[in-house]
């Protein structure tokens, strides 16, 4: 019998309500219906795993593995089901119980285990190298509390802990029998060891313990794996505690150990600094490496040929003492040679870095390093000895080249630069747009690519379209499935065949009929969470990603109090009405992201309750955003905020989600926005502001903001305004500080530079808005040009081009 048919799947729903989940069917609530269902597709994605691994063991095919401390996975229900072609039935069998799977699934939390673009990228390249069959494993944390849910009070961000795994999750497989030790701390000895090599006396131990989740492959039974780690305290930890009835001692201790693997570092874009972060970036690698040469040893019986069978992936340097952690394992415990062992890591590692901003790269001080991983800091100096003496080998007597170079950064506390690492390391480097790999050479590593420009290269991100076309937007989905048919989720190409179709009345019909009802649903979503109306006829203009003074939210809500201005000085200018929607997490340690978001809620209170802007200007903000609450914005959205300074946002890719689901972009001329205009065409898209080289004459020639200030009524009056205390009467003086940062503070993102060119460009999209006709033309168009930037192109690019892989065409 066929076990995807409906009637099987009717059945094996009733089966898991009664058996797993332990109700009776008819009295099962849509939490329960979600944990049976998921439980169907759990038995699949086993059968498929244990299949998958068993090829890939026969074809003894190369592995990358993906090292990353972040994936931001989102749901899994509506992905699993769509990979295993079961959603149909899924849906038939929940309508069995009265309910809707859309509701079902909803009941599912985030697996959030990211703070935002690079986690989400991970989980992106997941989706694509299972879909591609590319034999391959992430591997993370398994972390108890993800990123910190956001709720608003009083217009301030307040964080609470995210237990995803409170109830359990019917996605993960716990491996009982993989376990490895994690050691810490403690000295190196080196008597009587020949070659360099050395005996570390550890001074504490953790086991990394394995679970797996198991990543489905769309349109093929491959799978592939997330193995993410939890840290638990070895069995034999102070016993006599338990023995002498000490049991609160006996907890201490074990928290002690099992706190490596509780919480994500909710940070975005700035290293965390202390040593709990550095014990969570060694021990998932120290167990992820093991584990990768257990299964290496036990198919070749050699590490000799590790660096033809293993790729082994830095997802930006959090993993970077993978580098030292594989020669220590190598020269200390495998005896090899330190010559073949530098040979065969340089050979496996591969880095992608993620930003250009210096405060953002991570170092960590030698005196930690010492303290924590003594033996790595040893093989960290060596290498970098031998590192040094080839790079003065070239330029002869140039001491600034080599301490530019240097894995330690001499100037005050001395630290470990783990980017420096992370390139010596590595055969390949690269940034993750073509801007930024440009930057990347001609700016922080160009002492680098002077001495190695052919290991550096670009790799423009993308996105998966099965989760941010397919699952977030089934009405345009089912609109290219009439027209394209259905391959398109697997050749994003084929949406080059819209292009025709921009013309053609029915087609701009059912698309805008199919935005209008995704704006509709946001609108509820809104309603819901923060009790404002909008109204779907607006323009929906949606800036939504992580707050960061870089990506100049402050830029918009400066805007869009000149346009509540301009609109109260002229109230009859035929205003294109519209609702500026905000969405993003601050990092709860970054005060000036906080104060943004308490100005966008200030700001958007006084405009909401401004009857004489009725009907033209809303600002809302949507609480808590995440996976689930962007495969609900994105949809419903006309116009995409990609706003940062130039030069500063690497890639972006909430770029790429939003003009896939037909948004035009309003951007500056940064990160991946240079390439999706070169995609969709300079007419489809509004891009404003200072270029990247002009950011930087401006700044070196001696950036004046005030000269800005003075020189635009318009901006004066908004900052006037806001400093004043317009939007916060009852205190007035909340935002001088805010204010002043500007003015006085050095405008570092060039704010009121900008800010000209982005409200006139503003006007120019009201004006298309207004011909609607056109306005749907250009939407077609963004779709039409998102081929490119599927994750799938990514993953082939990676694959053929560092990873040495081929996957299948
Ligand atoms: C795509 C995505 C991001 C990245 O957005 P950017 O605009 O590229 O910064 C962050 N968070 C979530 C939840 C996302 O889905």
């Amino acid at each position: 019998m066929d076990r995807n048919s409906p009637s099987s799947l009717i059945n094996a729903v009733d089966t898991h309500l009664l058996e797993t989940v332990g109700v009776a069917p008819a009295q099962a609530t849509p939490t329960e219906l979600m944990q049976a269902v998921a439980q169907v597709a759990r038995e699949q994605l086993s059968r498929r795993w244990v299949a998958t691994q068993r090829r890939e063991q026969d074809e003894k095919a190369r592995r990358v593995y993906y090292l990353s401390m972040e994936f931001l996975i989102g749901r899994t229900l509506g992905n699993a089901l769509a990979a295993l072609g079961l959603a149909d039935g899924a849906a038939q069998a929940v309508t069995q119980h009265a309910q809707k799977l859309e509701d079902v699934a909803e009941r599912e939390p985030d697996a959030a285990l990211g703070n935002g673009g690079l986690g989400r990228l991970a989980a992106c390249f997941l989706d694509s190298m299972a879909t591609l069959g590319l034999p391959s494993f992430g591997y993370g944390i398994r972390y108890e509390y993800g990123m910190f849910a956001q709720s608003i009070q009083q217009g301030c961000q307040v964080e609470y802990p995210d237990p995803w795994l409170a109830d359990g999750t019917p996605w993960e497989f716990p491996r009982a029998g993989i376990t490895y030790p994690v050691r810490f701390g403690g000295w190196v000895e080196h008597q009587g060891h020949q070659g360099g090599k050395a005996l570390w006396r550890h001074a504490g131990e953790v086991a990394a313990k394995a679970y797996d989740m198991v990543v489905p492959g769309h349109g093929t039974s491959k799978v592939s794996t997330l193995r993410l780690w939890k840290a638990v305290a070895p069995a034999h930890i102070d016993l006599h505690a338990f023995n002498t009835g000490d049991y609160a001692r006996a907890a201490s201790v074990k928290n002690e150990y099992e706190n490596i693997s509780w919480v994500l570092y909710p940070n975005d874009s700035t290293p965390a600094g202390r040593e709990l972060r550095l014990r969570q970036e060694y021990f998932f690698v120290a167990a992820s490496v093991q584990d990768i040469l257990a299964r290496h040893l036990d198919e070749y019986g050699t590490l000799a040929n590790l660096a033809d069978k293993v790729a082994m992936h830095l997802n930006d340097t959090h993993p970077a003492i993978a580098v030292a952690e594989l020669m220590r394992v190598l020269c200390d415990e495998q005896d090899m040679a330190w010559e073949q062992a530098w040979s065969i890591t340089q050979r496996v590692f591969s880095y992608t870095n993620h930003t250009l901003m210096p405060e953002a790269l991570e170092t960590w001080p030698v005196s930690l390093m010492q303290h924590v991983l003594p033996r790595h800091l040893e093989i960290i100096f060596r290498i970098n000895q031998a590192f040094l003496d080839f790079a003065a080998a070239q330029r002869p007597g140039e001491l600034g080249f080599l301490s530019r170079l240097s894995l330690v950064d001499e100037s005050g506390e001395r630290r470990v630069r783990m980017a420096h690492l992370s390139i010596v390391g590595s055969h390949k480097v690269n940034g993750v747009s073509a801007l930024h790999s440009e930057l990347l050479v001609k700016t922080i590593f160009a002492d680098f690519a002077a001495l190695w420009p052919e290991r550096f290269t670009n790799m423009t991100n993308g996105v998966t379209p099965r989760r941010w076309l397919a699952q977030a937007n089934p009405g345009l989905a089912g609109l290219l499935d009439r027209t394209l048919g259905a391959k398109w989720r697997l050749d994003l190409d084929q949406l080059q065949a819209l292009r025709e179709l921009r013309g053609n009345e029915g087609f701009r019909a059912e698309f805008m009929a199919v935005k209008r009802a995704n704006k509709a649903r946001l609108a509820e979503h809104i309603a819901r969470s923060t009790g404002i109306a909008v109204d779907p006829a607006s323009l929906f203009d949606v800036q939504v990603k992580r707050i960061h003074e870089y990506k100049r939210q402050l830029l918009n809500v400066l805007h869009l109090v000149a346009r509540y201005q301009a609109i109260l000085a002229h109230p009859n200018a035929g205003w294109v009405p519209r609702t500026a929607i905000f969405a993003g997490k601050a990092a709860s340690s970054y005060a000036a992201a906080k104060s943004i978001i308490r100005l966008i809620h200030d700001v958007g209170s006084v405009i909401n309750r401004d009857a004489r802007v009725a009907g033209l200007l809303k600002v809302v903000f949507v609480p808590n955003y995440g996976v689930s609450v962007a495969e609900v914005i994105m949809p419903g959205a006309d116009l995409s905020e990609q706003i940062s300074t130039a030069g500063t946002e690497a890639s972006g890719t909430g770029n790429m989600k939003l003009a896939l689901n037909g948004a035009l972009t309003i951007g500056t001329d940064d990160g991946a926005n240079i390439e999706i205009r070169q995609q969709v065409g300079d007419d489809n898209i509004f891009i404003f502001g200072l270029k990247t080289p002009e950011v930087q004459a401006l700044r070196a020639s001696g950036y004046q903001p005030m000269r800005w200030y003075e020189g635009n009524p318009q901006l004066k009056h908004v900052l006037d305004a806001i400093a004043g205390g317009t939007f916060s009467p009852e205190e007035p003086g909340r935002y001088r500080g805010l204010v002043d940062s500007l003015l006085w503070g050095g405008d570092h993102y060039l704010l009121l530079a900008d800010f000209a060119s982005y409200a006139e460009t503003q006007l120019r999209v009201d004006a298309l808005f207004r011909q609607s006709g056109e306005w749907a033309s250009r939407a077609i168009a963004n779709v039409a040009g998102m081929g490119a930037f599927s994750s799938d192109r990514t993953i082939r690019e990676y694959a053929q081009q560092i990873w040495g892989m081929t996957p299948a065409p």
